[in-house]
């Protein structure tokens, strides 16, 4: 019988998750729902040094942010309890002494000093990378140089030592990755990767595939930064007996700075322009500022369909996808093999798509919050105003900022537009229209706007020489929705003062 499709999401909790790791997070997502499997979150936090206070609350709240929902975790628990590694410290012994048991790991004493001396004496000999392995532990303090009774005698006392995996000198190891296809690589260009340390903590690669064993982890979805350590992986699922159930791999494209040069990084922080973490973060100890997705504007369900696209696609036309239609629609195969170079601008798009497509009642909650105090505004007229500036904005905060005009008149106008526009002729017509407004039977933009047209034609205009110029003077800027719209809600009062002001205060212009 098929196995359950169970994948994980492993982070270290070493500061923000990236966005590169949400979209990790997200593609275990897609693939465990599409096999209508699991998907759980283990905390890799072995590395004690590198522990950051709030990452892993941060792990937590972007992944509910995006609505990637956990099976099993530390917090919802799970048959495979503990989710922390540092939690399941004393179940990795065990494992380790079974391979130093078998021959395929050792211990090792070797002091700081004489590591450091080792890598000294290589480089002296001219050796490009000086490592532990398969010839240089002949020469190094382990328990494969040292009498028996004296490794006795210093594990006895209590000596420090690690116990390191004894790679094969001359051997091809070969793996599968569901996206790359079969990978090769030689033994010799492995080091003989610490197991256990010191400290009594396993490594990385030991409670990696401790733990995704024990889990019973089907597939190992990951970045691609992990496919060197792959072949290790595989020795030790094969020295520990779990050949039979070692997962299937699958190395995801590196996300490429925009430029293509080099892998977005976490250091490129706000650098490039825009955030590379999913939420804001404060750096514990620095106090430094990283900007998210989210208080920038990013709505969850647009960022999550941008980021299913960076690396991945459909095979087919269709851009938009709520997450169901992503699950529907995900497969490994259609991954690219190369990396994706990250392009802001078709975020801003997918928000822009997302925003839209929301009804106006709600795009209306957003400008309201926004008001500042003393500025007062009906559900109803926000609801106006949101319908016409729909499609102009691309965050929500926009609305805000794009819309001052419907509430408060303009102090200041586009002066270039002014300069080119502007003309006695207009501003003479403008007065006309402010005055015929107060005999108008309705108040609406269509009415408004018949009443425009028939004054500018009694001044021999045309509407395509004065419509900028009545623009900037009901509105201050040069670009907005349609304009007679917009008189319908400011309303008919505040248009006749607007222009009263607006050809006083741009009389300069007029030639
Ligand atoms: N803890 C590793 C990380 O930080 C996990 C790598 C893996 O998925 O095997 O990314």
């Amino acid at each position: 019988m098929a196995r359950e499709v169970r994948v994980r999401f492993a982070p270290s909790p070493t500061g923000p998750l990236h966005i590169g790791g949400v979209r990790t997070a997200l593609y275990n997502y897609l693939f465990a729902k599409k096999m209508g499997g699991k998907m759980l979150l283990r905390i890799e936090d072995t590395d004690q040094t590198r522990f950051v206070p709030g990452a892993e609350q941060y792990i937590f709240d972007s992944l509910e942010w995006c609505g990637i929902k956990l099976d099993e975790s530390p917090v919802h628990g799970g048959p495979h309890a503990p989710y922390r590694q540092s939690e399941r410290k004393p179940m990795y012994m065990e494992y380790a002494l079974q391979l130093v048991e078998a021959g395929h790991a050792y211990y090792a004493f070797d002091t700081a000093e004489e590591l450091d001396e080792m890598r000294e004496r290589l480089k002296a000999a001219k050796v490009a990378t000086p490592q532990y392995n398969a010839i240089t532990r002949a020469t190094m303090k382990n328990s494969l140089t040292l009498p028996e009774d004296e490794v006795k005698r210093r594990l006895e006392s209590g000596d420090p030592y690690v116990i390191r995996l004894k790679v094969p000198r001359k051997e091809e190891i070969r793996l599968k990755d569901m996206i790359r296809g079969w990978v090769m690589v030689h033994s010799s260009a492995i080091d003989d990767k610490v197991l256990m340390k010191s400290d009594g903590m396993p490594t990385y690669h030991l409670a990696n595939i401790v733990d995704d064993h024990l889990m019973e982890i089907t597939h190992v979805i990951r970045g691609e930064e992990w496919l060197p350590s792959a072949p290790l992986h595989v020795l030790l699922y094969r020295y520990l007996g779990w050949e039979d159930t070692m997962p299937e791999f699958a190395h995801l494209p590196l996300l490429l700075k925009p430029d293509g040069n080099g892998k977005l990084s976490k250091r490129d922080g706000d650098k490039l322009g825009f955030p590379v973490f999913p939420l804001n973060w404060t750096d514990p100890v620095s106090g430094e500022k990283s900007s998210g997705y989210r208080e920038a504007g990013y709505l969850a369900d647009g960022f999550v369909n941008f980021l299913a696209f960076l690396g991945w696609n459909p095979g087919t036309q269709q851009e938009l996808f709520t997450m169901d239609e992503l699950i529907e629609a995900f497969s490994i195969e259609r991954i690219g093999k190369s990396g994706t170079r990250f392009d802001i601008q078709k975020a801003r798009w997918y928000n822009e798509q997302y925003l839209r497509a929301k009804p106006d009642a709600e795009l209306a909650q957003y400008l309201l919050a926004a008001l500042p105090e003393g500025i007062d505004c009906t559900p109803e007229r926000a609801e106006k105003i949101v319908s016409i500036m729909k499609e102009r904005v691309t965050f929500p905060q926009d609305f805000w900022k794009e819309a001052a005009y419907f509430f408060v008149a303009p102090t200041e106008y586009n002066e270039q537009v002014a300069a080119k526009k502007w003309s006695a002729a207009g501003a003479n017509a403008f007065i006309q229209f402010k005055n015929e407004l107060d005999s108008l039977p309705d108040f609406d933009a269509d009415t408004v706007k018949a009443q425009l047209l028939q004054v500018l034609e009694q001044n021999g205009l045309k509407i395509g020489q004065v419509m900028q110029a009545l623009r900037i003077a009901l509105t201050g800027v040069e670009a907005g929705p349609d304009l007679m719209a917009i008189i319908e809600i400011i309303g008919k009062e505040e248009t006749q003062r607007r222009i009263e002001v607006a050809v006083e205060r741009l009389s300069q212009y007029a030639k």
